[in-house]
């Protein structure tokens, strides 16, 4: 699973990359494992991050995140994400996956 995340004041996140090992994504498709850290300063990540490919992204250290989604979605398969990988967006406060294809 590719995880890419924007949401950089998340404690999970290291530039762009979640080393959660498993999240919770509600029936909204928000990440509920979100969990701001006010200490985390701003992390120095190029904007062209995402461009670049999964297999050379430079902080890709969790290949083994897992799941669980609680949202009617296209890659929801039983309540596990089977998606080959997401992206999530922060948003009013929120990180919503953007890769959501509701039924
Ligand atoms: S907001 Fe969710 S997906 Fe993003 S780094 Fe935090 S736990 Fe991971
Ligand atoms: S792609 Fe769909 S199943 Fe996977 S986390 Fe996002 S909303 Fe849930």
């Amino acid at each position: 699973m590719d995880l890419k995340c924007k949401e950089l004041y998340c404690t999970h996140n290291n530039n762009y990359a979640c080393m959660a090992k498993r999240i919770n994504v509600d029936y909204k498709a928000n990440c509920k494992t979100y969990k701001i850290d006010p200490q985390k300063e701003i992390q120095d990540a190029s904007k062209n991050m995402f461009e670049v490919a999964p297999d050379v992204h430079p902080y890709r250290h969790n290949k083994d995140v897992n799941i669980r989604c609680n949202c009617k979605c296209l890659f929801n398969d039983k309540g596990n994400c089977k998606a080959n990988g997401i992206t999530v967006s922060g948003k009013r406060n929120c990180a919503c996956c953007l890769t959501v294809i509701e039924k």
